[in-house]
């Protein structure tokens, strides 16, 4: 059984620094909280929580100690609440987040109703709903648009981690639904370049092989969108978070398995991966 690892894939740039912005503050501080993971991989998280960084959901948890506000970011309410309390604050924000985040503050502030595309339950999303100070709302998928009341003037923003396939066709169903009453629409593409290259490498491999196994947290949204990437090719695909949770059935009469991962998922775990699968094969 041969076994072909993606072209692109694992940590990307910004997950890479918030990670190492998290090691240096402990190794400094010695301990510090975290609003939210840092990333979304529960090895990483470990990793960081034996060097001293906690989890906690808001500054007031922080109780005094130092915050790192992770790679997806927060509202701007949250970083204000973490100056009231005085707490020092290591902003490890991804620099393409910071980007949605100044185009919803910019694009409300000029009178536009700011449209998200991703799933309102993510902390990404939350933070930049956040930055558009109360003019904005997020749709996961394009059928939560057929019941909505849209304003004249709308923008339209994609979650940093969605495919372009499915922000294209969002922005299609909007304009289809809604042209009648859209007197002005402004779309930005805010899809990351980091996702965008994974998600492209995953196509390429899975064209390529009869079994995908995508490696990453089950809360981290890019790597589902790898998954999802992979599955639309027509080839098997399935996630794990580690290498105990492949399963030796699927690997019965296949001769080639790809393995991708999402950005949030270390070295190390992919190596577990693949090292499994040999032994398996
Ligand atoms: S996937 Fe893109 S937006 Fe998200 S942390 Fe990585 S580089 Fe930043």
């Amino acid at each position: 059984m041969e076994i072909i690892r993606a072209s692109d894939m694992g940590f990307c740039f910004g997950v890479r620094r918030a990670v190492e912005m998290a090691e240096r503050a402990a190794a400094e501080l010695g301990e510090l909280t975290s609003l939210g993971s840092v990333v979304h991989n529960q090895q990483v998280v470990r990793r960081l929580a034996e060097l001293g960084v906690q989890v906690v959901r808001t500054p007031a948890d922080a109780h005094g100690r130092a915050v790192i506000v992770p790679s997806h970011g927060v509202a701007p309410e949250v970083m204000a609440e973490a100056a009231r309390r005085g707490l020092r604050v290591i902003d490890a924000t991804c620099p393409m987040v910071t980007r949605s985040q100044q185009w919803a503050k910019r694009l409300s502030r000029d009178g536009f109703t700011v449209i998200i595309f991703g799933n309102p339950d993510h902390p990404e999303v939350r933070g930049v709903l956040g930055w558009a100070q109360g003019k904005a709302m997020a749709f996961p998928d394009e059928n939560a648009l057929q019941s909505v009341l849209l304003p004249s003037r709308i923008a339209v923003l994609s979650q940093t981690t969605q495919t372009e396939g499915r922000f294209a066709s969002f922005v299609g169903s909007l304009l289809d639904l809604h042209l009648k009453g859209i007197r002005e629409m402004r779309v930005i593409n805010t899809l990351c370049n980091a996702t965008t290259s994974k998600q492209a490498a995953t196509r390429e491999l899975a064209r390529k092989v009869d079994l995908m196994i995508v490696v990453g947290g089950r809360e981290s949204a890019n790597t589902r969108h790898l998954a999802e990437v992979a599955s639309a090719e027509g080839v098997e695909t399935h996630q794990v978070e580690e290498a105990s949770q492949i399963d030796a059935a699927w690997l019965r009469g296949r001769a080639r398995v790809g393995i991708t991962a999402g950005a949030s998922t270390p070295n190390e775990a992919i190596d577990a991966v693949a090292a499994r699968l040999r032994e398996l094969a």
